[in-house]
C-alpha cells in the first residue's frame, strides 16, 4: 500500500497475560513478523509483562508500548506508573486516554493531556484514543465530541510535539462488540479529525498517524487500512492471539 504515512499496528492486550502467556504470544510474533518493514509494530502488554516481553523483544521489529502512565515523575500515588520507569523498561510508547480509562477510570480531557505532555517529556510516543459513543453518534455530536477530545487532549502542545503523538480513532460502540465502523464511516470521521488537527497545528496535521480502533479483524483489515486517512490498527481483542494479529498486519500491507 502507498501511503505517505507509514502505517502502525498496536496490539493492546489490556488485563490479560500472565508473564508466560505474554513470553508465548510474542515469540510467535517474532518468528512470523519478522520480515515486515512496511509497517511500525508495537506490542501493548500489562505492566508486570512489559519487563519480559521488553527482553524478548530487543533487536527485532517489535516495539514495546504501555497502556498509560501517570504524569508525576515519582512520589505517593500508590498503584501508579510513571513515565522514566516505562523508560526504564524500553517502552517507546504509551496507549493514552482509552475509552475504558475514561469510562471505568474517570479520565478526562485534561488528565489525558498531564499524560501527554508527561510522556513526550520523556521521549515516549503518546497513541491518544479518541472516540464517541453510540449515543453521541446517533444524536449528531460526534464531531463536537472530537472537536472536545482532541482540543483538551492535545493542548498546548508544539507541532513537533503532535508529529511524535498517534491518535487512535476508537468508536466506543465498536470496542470488544464486534461491531466495526464500516470503512467509509472510519474513513469520514478520521478525515474530520485530521481538520481538526489541521485548524489545531497547521500543515503537520497531513503527517500525524491515525489508527482505526474498534474490532479489527483479519477480515476487515485491509479494506479500514485502504481508506486515505486511516494509517494503521489499535487492536483489542484480535491481538491476543498471535494468527489473528500477524494475519491483521499481513492483510494490512
Ligand atoms: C481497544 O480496546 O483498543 C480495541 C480496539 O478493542 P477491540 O479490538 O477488542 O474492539
Amino acid at each position: 500500500m502507498n501511503k505517505d504515512r507509514k502505517l502502525i499496528v498496536a496490539g493492546n492486550w489490556k488485563m490479560n497475560k500472565t508473564v508466560s502467556e505474554s513470553l508465548a504470544l510474542v515469540e510467535d510474533l517474532k518468528v512470523e513478523l519478522a520480515g515486515v518493514k512496511e509497517v511500525d509494530l508495537v506490542v501493548c502488554p500489562p505492566f508486570t509483562a512489559l519487563k519480559p516481553v521488553s527482553d524478548a523483544i530487543t533487536n527485532t521489529n517489535l516495539k514495546l508500548g504501555a497502556q498509560n502512565l501517570h504524569w508525576e515523575n515519582f512520589g505517593a500515588f500508590t498503584g501508579e506508573i510513571c513515565a522514566a520507569m516505562l523508560r526504564d523498561v524500553y517502552c517507546t510508547y504509551v496507549v493514552l486516554g482509552h475509552s475504558e480509562r475514561r469510562q471505568f477510570f474517570g479520565e478526562t480531557d485534561e488528565t489525558v493531556n498531564k499524560r501527554v505532555k508527561a510522556a513526550l517529556a520523556a521521549r515516549l510516543r503518546p497513541i491518544v484514543c479518541v472516540g464517541e459513543t453510540l449515543e453521541e453518534r446517533e444524536s449528531g455530536r460526534t464531531n463536537k465530541v472530537f472537536d472536545r477530545q482532541l482540543r483538551g487532549g492535545l493542548a498546548g502542545l508544539t507541532n513537533e510535539e503532535i508529529n511524535d503523538c498517534i491518535v487512535a480513532y476508537e468508536p466506543v460502540w465498536a470496542i470488544g462488540t464486534g461491531r466495526n465502523a464500516t470503512p467509509e464511516q472510519a474513513q469520514e470521521t478520521q478525515a474530520f479529525i485530521r481538520s481538526v488537527l489541521a485548524q489545531l497545528f497547521g500543515e503537520i496535521a497531513a503527517k500525524v498517524r491515525i489508527q482505526y480502533g474498534g474490532s479489527v479483524k483479519p477480515a476487515n483489515a485491509r479494506e479500514l487500512m485502504s481508506q486515505p486517512d486511516i494509517d494503521g490498527a489499535l487492536v483489542g481483542g484480535a491481538s491476543l492471539q498471535a494468527r489473528s494479529f500477524i494475519d491483521i498486519v499481513q492483510n494490512s500491507i
